[in-house]
């Protein structure tokens, strides 16, 4: 590694704890999984800085603080099944293999899927399966899940979702009905229903219904 790219991860890793990323597990898994291997092309020297950046299909590599400070809510243990809806890069997922036993993620772009199995294979992270499917349905086939995050916005939590949620698990993601007004939410499951927290005021790209135009 250069003293270059040493000095930015530097700065990268100060920029996280700076805005509220403090979970010891948290940093220690963002600190190794090289946000690099997930940006291809032009933006790709703009990896570690805390800014989202464009990647295939339209979407968008969410910004390192915002992984970070979702990741912390999700609060995952080792012993966890975490569903990701919203594969994108990989990037969330790779960090969420640190942490938890098992991460399925799914995307409506199976390019992305595809390309984000190749990164995944070459940085040897074997516990997650990532799939093309349309994530506002879930994943019923591995319901139900201890963990669930959502990476793009949807105007309620899909009610799927929160079906397969285990009992004592957590489910945080993006809520709001425009582009411009969003607000990041941690979800419950308790014994009698579903407590809401409201986090932070986020932007993501929106959760859409069906497969991408690739199939
Ligand atoms: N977590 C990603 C960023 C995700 S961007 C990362 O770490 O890079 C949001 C992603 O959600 C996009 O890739 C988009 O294709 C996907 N998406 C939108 N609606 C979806 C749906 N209904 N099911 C699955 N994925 C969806």
């Amino acid at each position: 590694m250069s003293d270059d790219i040493a000095t930015r991860k530097m700065q990268f890793l100060f920029a996280l704890r700076s805005k509220g990323v403090t979970d010891q597990r948290v940093l220690e898994a963002m600190e190794k999984i090289d946000r690099g291997a997930f940006i291809k092309g032009l933006f790709a020297e703009r990896a570690y800085e805390d800014m989202p950046l464009p990647i295939a299909c339209g979407q968008t590599i969410s910004q390192p603080s915002v992984v970070g400070l979702m990741t912390q809510a999700l609060n995952v243990q080792p012993r966890d099944k975490v569903l990701e809806v919203g594969t994108g890069s990989g990037y969330q997922a790779a960090i969420l293999s640190q942490l938890a036993r098992r991460v399925y993620t799914v995307d409506r772009h199976k390019r992305l899927v595809l390309e984000a199995r190749e990164i995944f294979a070459a940085l040897d992270l074997s516990n997650i399966t990532a799939i093309a499917a349309d994530g506002s349905f879930g994943l019923p086939d591995q319901a139900p899940f201890d963990r669930i995050i959502v990476t793009a916005a949807a105007e309620d939590p899909p009610p799927p979702l929160l079906a397969q949620l285990k009992i004592g698990g957590i489910m945080v993601l993006p809520v709001g009905q425009s582009d411009h007004v969003q607000s990041l939410i941690r979800v419950t499951r308790t014994e009698d229903g579903f407590e809401y927290d409201e986090l932070r005021p986020v932007r993501f790209v929106p959760l859409i219904e069906g497969l991408g135009p690739e199939g």
